[in-house]
């Protein structure tokens, strides 16, 4: 049996972190079984699903590497879902209801005032041919109703264990609304269904629908896949994500710099007890997944761990890969040579533009001694230079001035740079070169 998982967004908004885990999650699961992955555009909401969304969706899904084995959308499946909802009818599963929404909220106060929990009371299967004839004779539009098995339904679910569900508690849900249109309950099971899904893996938000889902996976006859729920992500006041959070939304993480990687690998982790590492790809992160490493408890999302784990992928990433993200916002003219210097000083890509500038110029020294930083200058070795010339010249320069420790190497290093930190100077100055430096020493901008 070939695994197949699907990740199936709405496209009613951008794609956010607590998005991307459960699509990275799923993709993960795939690929470690050799399975296969599906994006699914769950679009049966036409007012609310836009284009944009969804090419949204799929830019951020290429972007970080989550490539799909398999596309489709719910748009296109219109026809296969009035097909499952008619052999539901015809079972006796799928029933017409006229109540308006006052009615029913009439119905679930008058419940809740005589202390029963609001669960729909079924009047509508009461209904005989002639009340449903009148009721569409005065305009009325049915809208259906999945009609619950009273039992309880189980699942062993891969990261929740051993569940069941009273579906006495449950009102029936409506599958289909007024107007024709389709909930997400129905749909989803039968692309479940004819996609040969494997593996159902989604936020614990669905815990509920699961049950629902179950019987109508049985209803039609069909093998009921395995269930993983994954706690959903919470941000650091414990609260849940908001699915339209800007700031947490992939497109703004892209542009605010962070690395696809960084963003993986810290969502491989968070809620395994794992720590998250600098990994460059994906495969790397395929030996530690596993669904039954999460508990129940929500994993805190936490934006300054992703940015200190962006820092560090970058500390080590090779100039061939952060080229390619360089070129791309415009920084295609850093030298490899300032990259294999820099990036253990930059937290984010772009950082490294400072330095390319601080080799070739142009920088307005900050000079606090002239006559200090003058007998350095004149103390400046021939090139070629080295890794080895930095010492060789400071030691000169110390033997001649007496100063030492910070008071020797804080104002060559602003002399040269600018600035009172970054990358080593024995790895910076060969890079700048003896004529820049030596007319930064005199205070010229060079
Ligand atoms: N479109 C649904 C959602 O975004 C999909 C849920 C599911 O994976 O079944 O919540």
């Amino acid at each position: 049996m070939v695994v197949r998982v699907r990740f199936a967004p709405s496209p009613t908004g951008r794609l956010h972190v607590g998005n991307i885990y459960i699509a990275l999650h799923n993709w993960l699961h795939a690929r470690k079984a050799g399975g296969e992955f599906l994006l699914r555009l769950d679009d049966t909401d036409r007012e609310r699903s836009t284009e944009d969304f969804a090419n949204g969706i799929r830019r951020d899904l290429e972007w970080l590497g989550l490539a799909w084995n398999l596309f489709d959308r719910q748009s296109a499946r219109l026809a296969i879902y009035d097909a499952a909802a008619e052999r539901l009818r015809e079972g006796g599963r799928l029933y017409p209801c006229y109540e308006s929404a006052e009615e029913l909220g009439l119905k679930r106060k008058v419940q809740l005032s005589q202390g029963k929990p609001p669960i729909y009371d079924r009047a509508a299967l009461k209904l005989t041919d002639a009340d449903r004839k009148k009721l569409e004779a005065e305009g009325k539009r049915p809208h259906w109703r999945f009609k619950l098995e009273p039992r309880d339904v189980t699942w062993n679910d891969v990261v929740r264990g051993p569940q069941h569900i009273d579906e006495t508690s449950q009102s029936d849900p409506v599958l289909v609304r007024e107007d024709g249109t389709y909930l997400y309950t129905l749909p989803s099971v039968v692309d479940d269904i004819d996609f040969r899904i494997t593996h159902v893996i989604r936020g614990n938000d669905h815990v509920t629908n699961t049950a629902t889902q179950i019987q109508i996976f049985e209803a039609l006859g069909a093998a009921v896949p395995t269930f993983a729920h994954l706690p959903l992500l919470v941000d650091a006041a414990g609260e849940g994500l908001s699915k339209r959070l800007g700031s947490l939304s992939i497109g703004q993480m892209r542009d605010d710099g962070l690395e696809a990687m960084a963003i993986n690998a810290y969502l491989a982790k968070i809620g395994t007890g794992d720590p998250a590492v600098p990994v460059r790809s994906l495969d790397e992160l395929l030996s530690d997944h596993e669904l039954s490493k999460f508990g129940k408890s929500s994993p805190r999302f936490d934006p300054d761990e992703l940015k200190h784990l962006n820092a560090r992928l970058l500390h080590h990433l090779p100039f061939e890969e952060a080229h390619k993200h360089l070129a791309a916002i415009g920084l295609g003219h850093v030298d490899a040579a300032v990259w294999d210097v820099a990036r253990a000083n930059v937290e984010k890509v772009e950082d490294v533009a400072v330095w390319q500038s601080v080799v070739k110029g142009p920088v307005k020294p900050a000079i606090t001694d002239p006559e200090f930083a003058a007998k350095a200058a004149d103390l400046l070795p021939p090139e070629p230079w080295s890794a080895e010339t930095w010492s060789a010249w400071t030691n000169a320069v110390k033997n001649a001035t007496g100063r030492k420790g910070k008071d020797l190497f804080m104002p060559l290093r602003q002399a040269l740079t600018a600035s009172d930190h970054g990358p080593e100077l024995k790895l910076l100055l060969p890079l700048i070169g003896r004529a820049r430096a030596l007319k930064r020493l005199k205070g010229e901008t060079a």
